[in-house]
């Protein structure tokens, strides 16, 4: 069985609002659950285990977007680093697990295709990330002045999910320090020397960091532009 780790506890600081961003409205419904429903129609996840703070479980257990048959089965509480908050969700996935992908809360946009092909290729190579192209030049600072440009063809943007093997992400958790906050599981990973394999996806699936994200997020929504 395969299981996504949906991890929404923080608290978005970014963001400028009383309601964290995940918590936010978008075309009529909080942001976490337009990413839950892009995991609960993709073919390949059996199981969603979600990760919020203390205070959003509580917000999200009176709220009124139920979803029906739900493949989400725990609600977990996070911790006050992203590292402690994905760590809470592997304890609980099922021991049956054989793929989890690990996902932004924050991201509503992710494809279902998206989702399937990562699960499929950390199936095949035991890690896959799913990654979007660099469009812009870019360069390397030191101080005031600009010192390199870098080669964008080899640079792609890491996004989510994530996925692993779930014996490659627990061991890559091992003796981690969880105060000790990094951005992503592949760099866990990655330095256990596990080569991690990539699928191209659309730089449609941002994070929803700042207020102006939500306006594009709706725009992209009421065109009807996230595809299967
Ligand atoms: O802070 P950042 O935008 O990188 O967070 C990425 C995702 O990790 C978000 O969905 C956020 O809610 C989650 N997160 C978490 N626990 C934390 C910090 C971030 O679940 N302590």
């Amino acid at each position: 069985m395969n299981t996504a780790i949906i991890v929404a506890a923080g608290s978005g600081s970014r963001f400028g609002s009383d309601t964290p961003k995940q918590f936010a409205d978008l075309h009529g419904k909080p942001v976490i659950i337009h990413t839950i429903e892009r995991f609960e129609a993709c073919d390949v996840i059996d199981e969603i285990v979600l990760v919020l703070s203390a205070s959003g479980a509580e917000k999200f257990q009176i709220s009124k977007f139920k979803i029906q048959n739900s493949k989400l089965q725990r609600v977990v509480v996070g911790g006050s680093t992203r590292t402690e908050s994905v760590r809470n969700g592997l304890d609980a996935v099922d021991p049956a697990t054989e793929i989890v992908a690990v996902h932004d809360g924050a991201r509503p946009l992710v494809s279902v295709d998206e989702i399937t092909q990562t699960i499929a290729k950390a199936a095949e190579t035991g890690a896959a990330c799913l990654v979007a192209e660099v469009t812009d030049t870019i360069k390397e600072i030191d101080g005031e002045f600009i010192c390199r440009t870098i080669d964008r063809n080899k640079l792609r943007r890491a996004l989510t999910p994530q996925a692993f093997r779930c014996d490659v992400l627990k061991r890559a958790f091992d003796g981690v320090d969880l105060n000790d906050s990094v951005t992503d599981e592949c760099y866990l990973v990655e330095n256990q020397g596990v080569k991690i394999s990539f699928v191209e996806g659309s730089a449609r699936n941002i994070k929803i960091t700042k207020p102006e994200d939500l306006v594009f997020a709706e725009s992209i929504i009421a065109t009807g532009f996230v595809s299967e």
